[in-house]
Parts: structure tokens; sequence; C-alpha cells
């Protein structure tokens, strides 16, 4: 009888991972025990959404991976285009129409040491998996619940590294609470961002307000789609800055935003409502601007996945 390999768990059919050159099944994808993304979360990495075969925002997540990767001096696995081009195909191989694309670019493997090593050869790590559009929209039209936890991450924020165990424990504790996502605090009372998500409220006045960009927070990808979608729309009541949890408890409308979600209404904060306890007209708006305004972006500019070639790439 011929043993299984360790971590070869039952993975939804036909899963296809890109590790370093290779694409392999994705129950036997692994990297070097050695590799400073495990060692170390010397590493960082990306999401994109793929809606309809397309994958959204592009170019925002590609840039902000070379700003995370120039942060940590960890070189570029491969040029743009390359990339672009493994991306394609992973998601070919995956036949994903809906979910989600990640990357994850390791300073490589090397002997455990913490000084970061003269030179390196980076490790790229691609997967995709599907996502259950029925469950997002849901959540979208119920809105999501959301409490706070103290914000314990460190000083860097903006660099989307993969060490996210504050992260981590900040949405474990949302879920044990029954909330979708966890709101984090600093320590002076305002709202950083959520635990995976950029953090907004629609004030009383109408104005929209959201944390201005610095190393506290990371600069989501759909947070500039979001504000640039409005700048087309001539929308300028936004203000980018701190916001206390008492602004955002008396709020008439709240939401996030992320690459998996999109615009999601917050319709509680720590069990108190927000608003009228429902999505907000407002929030609905700036979906449908927002969606309208990736999707005419993402048609313009990539070359859809189904209308790419055949022939594997490696
Ligand atoms: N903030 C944090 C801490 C995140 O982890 C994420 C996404 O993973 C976001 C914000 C939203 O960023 P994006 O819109 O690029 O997905």
């Amino acid at each position: 009888m011929s043993a299984a390999p360790v971590h070869a768990r039952p993975v939804p059919g036909g899963r296809i991972a890109y590790v370093d050159g290779r694409y392999v099944p994705h129950a036997a994808a692994s990297v070097h025990v050695e590799d400073r993304g495990l060692q170390f979360a010397d590493s960082i990495y990306e999401v994109c959404a793929v809606l309809d075969g397309r994958l959204m925002d592009e170019e925002g997540h590609l840039d902000r991976l070379e700003r995370s990767l120039a942060a940590l001096a960890i070189n570029m696995p491969m040029g743009r285009q390359p990339l672009r081009a493994v991306m394609r195909e992973t998601i070919r191989r995956n036949r994903l129409k809906n979910g989600m694309l990640y990357l994850q670019v390791t300073r490589g493997s090397h002997k455990r040491d913490h000084p970061m090593p003269a030179a390196h050869r980076s490790t790229l790590i691609m997967t995709a998996r599907p996502i259950n559009i029925a469950a997002v929209e849901k959540r979208r039209l119920d809105g999501i619940a959301v409490v706070t936890a103290p914000d314990i991450r460190w000083g860097r924020c903006d660099i989307k590294t993969t060490g996210l165990l504050a992260n981590v424990m900040a949405k474990t504790h949302a879920r044990k609470a029954g909330a979708f996502e966890a709101w984090l605090i600093d320590g002076h009372g305002f709202v950083t961002e959520g635990a995976s998500t950029n953090a907004w409220i629609v004030t009383e006045e109408g104005v929209l307000v959201t944390r201005h960009l610095s190393p506290n927070i990371l600069a989501g990808v759909t947070r500039l789609g979001v504000l640039n979608a409005l700048a087309l729309e001539g929308f300028n009541a936004i203000e980018e800055r701190a916001f206390t949890l008492e602004e955002a408890y008396a709020a008439r409308e709240a939401f996030v935003t992320s690459a998996s979600g999109g615009v999601l209404p917050v319709i509680s904060i720590d069990g108190r409502r927000v608003g009228e306890g429902a999505p907000g007209a407002a929030t609905r708006r700036i979906h449908r601007l927002y969606a309208e305004f990736a999707r005419a972006a993402a048609e313009s500019s990539a070359v859809c996945a189904s209308q790419l070639q055949q022939r594997p790439i490696l």
C-alpha cells in the first residue's frame, strides 16, 4: 500500500497551483522547508478577484505587489508581462470563471538566519479558487455585522506581507462573536481598517469618510477603485481622514471594501445598529459605481481569460 503524502488532502476537483516555474496539482504543491516565507513571513502576497473570467483591478494589484516587494527588497520573480501570462494561465488551468487568484512572492529558501541574505532567488506561488457568488451577493443584500478589536499589528501595515497573525486573531474574534469582520481600533480610539478590508462610513451629513493612507493601513486596491469611480461621477463629499469608533457608531451608513467582496454594507458595529440597521442607499450606489468602473477597466485593458491561448506556457 503506498502512503499518501501527508499534505495531500481532498481539494475541489482539478485545482492546479503554480510554484516556482511549474504547474502542479494543488494537493502536491509545496515549497522548501527553509523557505523564508514559511520561516519568517518574509513574503508578500496579493489577492485578485476574477469575475466572468476577467481579472479585476489587475494593474492596481501589480502596482501594489511591486511596491510591497520594493519596500522589503525582495526581487520580482519575473517581469510584469510574464507574470501577467502566468496569472492568466493559472486562471485557465483552473477553469476559473468567478473566484480569487492568490499570488505570493517569498525571499526564497536559505539556511535559517534572521538577516536578509545578500542575494536571493524569489519563490513565486499562485493558486486559484472559485468563490460562491451567491453567498457574496447575499452578504451585499443583507449587510454584515462588524465587531471591534484593538489594532495590535506592526508599524508597516502598508506592506502586504503574509505576516497576518494579528489579522487572523481579529477575524477569529469576529467570527466567534457572530460577525463577518473585525474593525481594528488604534491606541487613540480611531478605526484603522478591517482585518482584511478597508473601513468606510457615511456621516449624518452625507460625507464619505475613510482613513487616509499611511503606514498604518493597507492601501486597498478596491479603496482606490471606489475613490476613482466616485471622482468620475464628480462626487467630492469625501474625507480621507481617521474617524473614531464613536463616529462610526453614529454613522448613517458604513461599509467595507476588498477585492474578495467589493463593497459590502455594514449594518451593525459591536451589536449597535448602523443607521436603520439595513444596507443604505449610498452604499448600494457606491457598489454599483465601483462594479461598473472596475468591469469597464477590466474589459478595456486586459485580455479575458477565455480568449487566452490554450497552449500551456510551461
Ligand atoms: N486591509 C487589509 C488589512 C487587507 O488585508 C485587505 C485585503 O486583503 C484590504 C484592506 C483590502 O484591500 P484590497 O481592496 O486590495 O483587497
